[in-house]
């Protein structure tokens, strides 16, 4: 192959890359065509700009700092930022760019990639990551907070009042005669019983740093900061209300024709050094008791 004296410039010219050069002061003095395109314009175009017309202003600090740099290390980026094009969007971009000298004079050479691809993989899978995430943290059938939600909610509620010395409430919830529901009615029924009774427990706690979780099983549990023992057996009063108004017939039950459940309800401060699990033994403990003396029922302490 002949390499004739537009050689070079054909290659630079024709990359897919985009190739710029520019003066000290950001003037663009030599283009190629993917760098003009780019940023929506010719190559004749673009040289009647500045590097910085083409830079959103949040960039410029940075970059002002990273031009700091250049002048030492001779290098400059690689980073990822966008340029404005000519119609206004912003178009991301990954650029790596060095000091050279011609003529005398001082230059940046850059090279200039489209990432807008990437940018909106990257974008897709984040937002896939938060609905996986957001998944994780659910039970599969009644569609509340898992017991996962719970263990962590409960470890970040707990220090929380540790710290701040304040009140922190849970109560744990057992339907009544459940296996005989489901022996009776069948799983499916029981499934969807569970689903029922799982969203009634859920709108009992109101406030938004209330949480309703499935623990396990037929067993639900209500997790409340920062509120009065008086309140959370009122709550607990009414957990069993709504599920006993709610009619779901239960012929198997040995205390009622409908559906109920008995709770355990338990506020702490916590002391300095005590563990969170505390709480769950405690509501587990009167739960317990409230089934002993005839289910349908909560205790609290
Ligand atoms: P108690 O009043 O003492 O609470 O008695 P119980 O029958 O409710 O309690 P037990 O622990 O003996 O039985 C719980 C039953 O809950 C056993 C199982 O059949 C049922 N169960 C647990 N998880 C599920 C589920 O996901 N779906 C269905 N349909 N049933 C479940
Ligand atoms: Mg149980
Ligand atoms: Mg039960």
């Amino acid at each position: 192959m002949q390499k004739d004296s537009n050689y070079h410039h054909i290659l630079f010219e024709k990359a897919v890359i985009g190739l710029a050069l520019c003066k000290m002061n950001g003037d663009l003095v030599d283009v190629n065509e993917a760098y003009a395109k780019l940023i929506g314009r010719t190559p004749k175009q673009a040289l009647k700009l500045s590097y910085w017309d083409i830079t959103p202003d949040k960039y410029k600090e940075p970059e002002l700092a990273a031009l700091a740099d250049l002048e030492k290390t001779g290098t400059y980026g690689p980073f990822e930022k966008e340029y404005i094009h000519k119609d206004g969007h912003l178009v991301p971009v990954r650029l790596s760019g060095q000091l050279i000298e011609l003529g005398g004079e001082q230059y940046i050479w850059s090279c200039v990639e489209d990432i807008t691809d990437t940018k909106k993989a990257e974008r897709r899978f984040e937002r896939l990551r938060k609905k996986l995430e957001l998944l994780s943290f659910k039970d599969g059938l009644t569609n509340i907070a898992n017991r996962r939600m719970f263990d962590a909610t409960l470890e970040k509620e707990w220090q929380r009042a540790q710290r701040n010395q304040t009140p922190l409430s849970l109560i744990m919830i057992d339907i009544d005669f459940f296996k005989q529901y489901n022996d009776f009615y069948g799983h499916q029924q029981g499934d969807e019983c569970l689903k029922i009774i799982a969203n009634l427990l859920k709108r009992v706690s109101k406030r938004s740093m209330d949480l309703a979780s499935r623990y396990g099983g037929e067993e639900f549990v209500l997790l409340l900061p920062e509120i009065a023992q008086e309140k959370v057996e009122l709550l607990a009063q009414k957990c069993l209300d709504v599920v006993r108004e709610e009619k779901i017939p239960h012929e198997k039950s040995k205390i009622s024709d409908v559906v109920t459940v008995s709770a355990g309800a338990c506020t702490i401060i916590p002391a300095v050094d005590s563990p969170s699990h505390k709480l769950i033994e405690c509501a587990d403990e009167l739960l317990y008791k409230a089934k002993k003396s005839g289910r349908n029922r909560f205790l609290a302490a």
